[in-house]
């Protein structure tokens, strides 16, 4: 038998419908845009992992194309073109291949699109015919819907929040891919769809949150017998697409009854644990005072409503408005993209003074800029490297500043950047163990960031497009009922296979 040939690409951005920046070619740009035999060079994310497991096969990899880029709005018309196209055409030019293998997050959007994952996978469906395997990695915050289902053979989630383990989850799918491509399986999918839209903020897999328990119930099912791989997905909650919905996915070896049969005993664990999902939440004001009654710190400040990482234009400053109304004096960590005022910064230089109007400039519709006067004490280009488990993985936020505001410390960056510990914070010089306020702009990370020194940490109900909660979130194209705008619904299912 000849070697196979497996093709393999990327397409990974989480979108935000309701904010962000629209998402453009230069967004890649900035992050992971790799053609044709460049994305060979990768070795980190679900693309590294894939690469690792099919050269260790024997079998030969044809690159396609390769973008991965942080949260952002949906993506302009012309940039999913750019890239469908790209992955499609060297697709078209690869002749025959035995398999496909996307890493794709499961949560892009595009403008006039609707679904771009659900139209990549029915696009390359289309070109390799019903016979050769086409496998996807996912985030867990995937949005799967029945056409991703219908046109992959198998679609496998990350194990993982904070997210740790996309490169093992490209080795893995490889690995299935590979089998299949040789007729060793034959897999079978099912997902089972219950409509809870809830924040990530008790989503952990770790320890005893309510989601880490589903998902330890989910993985020790593929211990049974031709159970090839489960997957539980926590629909990310900043999309107004259709269908929304959480849940298990099971692939099985030629047993869709079984598929179907195990990811709905996943879904209904979900489903009986969805009281624990929603946080309590508090004012920044009622925080900022609370957190100021506690001994030492640091204090968390937790908006997460401003996650970059879920799509937020990072450029919210209610929790700075609420530190400097309390006490600026008290020593505090703040980061606010904004390119206007990081651009004053640069030009006033280290030591100058900057009066500006800071904040919600970028995605206005979510507050109003303060007006601040304070002093430059460092400036970089805001290129960073990630640690940890995203060691060798760069970020750049642009030119950016701290600016001091009394005791207070803004981080003020050009472009919005994933957070994942404190490496933002750290490659302007400041060090988060010493601040008694921290404010972090994520629903999760902040947990491995600081949670080794943090006395407190607060969530914060401020205005944005990754809130804490949705309950009452003004979607336009999810059907009611859902949980938990509909409280006391009865459980429901959508069964796709
Ligand atoms: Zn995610």
């Amino acid at each position: 038998m000849p070697e196979l040939r497996v093709a393999v690409g990327q397409f990974a951005t989480e979108c935000n419908d309701f904010g962000g920046l629209p998402t453009d070619v230069d967004t890649y740009a900035r992050h992971e845009l790799f053609y044709g035999t460049d994305v060979l060079q990768q070795t980190t994310g679900a693309v590294g992992g894939a690469l690792d497991a099919i050269r260790a096969s024997g079998a030969e990899v044809i690159p396609l194309m390769s973008a991965a880029s942080c949260a952002g709005g949906p993506l302009t018309a012309d940039c999913y073109a750019h890239i469908r196209d790209e992955m499609l055409s060297r697709l078209e030019d690869a002749g025959r291949v035995d398999g496909v293998l996307l890493a794709l997050h499961g949560a892009a959007t595009a403008e006039g699109v609707g679904d771009p994952e659900d139209d990549l996978l029915r696009a390359v469906r289309e070109r390799v015919g019903p016979r050769t395997p086409v496998v996807a990695t996912l985030d867990l915050h995937a949005h799967v819907t029945a056409g991703m289902v219908r046109h992959a053979d198998a679609l496998v989630g990350f194990e993982t929040y904070p997210h740790r383990d996309a490169r093992p989850t490209g080795e893995r799918a490889a690995r299935l891919l590979l089998s299949a491509a040789s007729g060793a399986i034959r897999p079978t999918m099912a997902m089972v769809k219950t409509p809870i839209i809830t924040s990530a903020i008790h989503a952990s897999t770790d320890g005893d949150d309510p989601f880490a328990r589903v998902m330890r119930f989910a993985k020790a099912m593929e211990t049974r017998p031709a159970v090839l791989s489960t997957s539980l997905f926590l629909v990310h909650p900043a999309l107004d697409q259709p269908g929304m919905g959480s849940g298990g996915l099971v692939i099985t070896d030629g047993g869709i009854e079984s598929a179907s049969s195990l990811a709905g005993e996943i879904t209904a664990r979900y489903w009986s644990l969805r009281g624990e999902l929603e946080p309590t939440l508090h004012t920044p004001e009622q925080a900022v005072k609370d957190g100021l009654a506690i001994d030492g710190g640091p204090v968390i400040l937790v908006e997460a409503a401003d996650c970059c990482g879920g799509g937020a234009a990072g450029d919210s400053v209610a929790s700075l408005r609420a530190l400097l109304d309390a006490d600026p004096e008290c020593p505090a960590l703040v980061p606010v993209v904004d390119p206007d005022v990081a651009g004053a910064c640069h030009r006033a230089g280290v030591g100058g003074s900057v009066t500006a109007a800071l904040g919600h400039k970028l995605d206005p519709q979510w507050g109003t800029p303060i007006s601040v006067t304070g002093r430059v004490e460092r400036l970089t280009d805001g290129r960073f490297e990630y640690a940890g488990e995203r060691a060798g993985m760069a970020g750049d936020m642009g030119p950016s500043a701290v600016l001091r505001i009394g005791a207070i410390d803004v981080l003020v960056a050009t472009h919005p950047t994933y957070d994942w510990l404190d490496e933002q914070f750290l490659s302007v010089g400041l060090n988060p163990s010493e601040a008694k306020f921290i404010v972090a702009k994520n629903p999760m990370n902040y947990r491995q960031a600081y949670g080794a020194v943090a006395q407190h940490a607060f969530i914060l109900d401020t205005p944005g497009p990754t809130p804490p909660t949705f309950r009452e979130w003004p979607y336009t194209r999810q059907s009611r009922p859902w949980y938990p705008r509909d409280e006391d619904m009865a459980y429901r299912v959508t069964v796709i296979r």
